[in-house]
Order: structure tokens, then C-alpha cells, then sequence
């Protein structure tokens, strides 16, 4: 479940085609018909998700910036880096962060009868 999310596509049934743009994702699998938000605000989890991501990218950068200034380099370059990332992930990571989310709940909280009905069986997904 988690390779196909990670590819950006379901991670029931492994259909492509779930976003129209980069962050619009349908609302159901058009293979499967899963519904991608099992629950009521189910995608805040995504949200923090990425939000993880985009912080942890913006550590690295700044560590290396430490270890820039510490070499007596200039910290100008990472800096700017570190702004451009908090920009850039957060947009880029945005929709592998919904379908990973979605991955991670069907983990914890496997498809129920009738949940996916385009799909037979999913074990070992
Ligand atoms: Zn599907």
C-alpha cells in the first residue's frame, strides 16, 4: 500500500489518475471507488504529515547552514535554501501526503465490506 502511495496511486487497487492538478485529488478511487476521506476531517493527519516533512527538510537545511557558518562559509546560500524549501515542500509533498495518509489509516483501519467496491480482495496490498 505504502509503494503505491508513494507513486501517488491508490492504495487499494494501485490506480493512477487520483489528482486532476497537483494538489486537487478526487474524492474517490476511479478504479476502486474507495472514498479517500474515510472520515470526517480524516485529512488533517495529511496535513500534519506534511507538515513533519516539511519541517525535517528545514532542519537539514539549517544544520547545514551550522556547518557552513562553523567552516566560515557564508550561511546566505542555505538560508535562502531553507526559505525555498519551506515554500517548495509543503506544495511538492502535499499530494504523497494524502495518499500516504490514506495508506497509514488503511493500515490501522483496514477496508470494510462494501468500502471498495470495485475491488475483490486486498490482502497483502
Ligand atoms: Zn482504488
Amino acid at each position: 500500500m505504502f509503494w503505491r502511495a508513494v507513486r501517488r496511486r491508490c492504495p487499494v487497487c494501485g490506480s493512477g489518475s487520483l489528482f486532476g492538478r497537483w494538489v486537487a485529488m478526487v474524492d474517490r478511487c476511479p478504479r476502486c471507488a474507495l472514498r479517500f476521506e474515510r472520515g470526517e476531517g480524516e485529512f488533517i493527519g495529511a496535513i500534519g504529515l506534511n507538515t513533519i516533512v516539511t519541517f525535517a527538510v528545514i532542519l537539514v537545511v539549517t544544520i547545514g547552514a551550522g556547518v557552513a557558518a562553523a567552516r566560515g562559509s557564508s550561511v546566505v546560500g542555505f538560508l535562502i535554501s531553507a526559505v525555498v524549501a519551506a515554500v517548495v515542500v509543503p506544495l511538492g509533498f502535499f499530494p504523497f501526503s494524502k495518499v500516504l495518509w490514506v495508506a497509514f489509516t488503511l493500515t490501522i483501519d483496514p477496508l470494510e465490506e462494501g468500502e471498495a467496491p470495485g475491488v475483490v480482495a486486498t490482502e497483502g496490498a
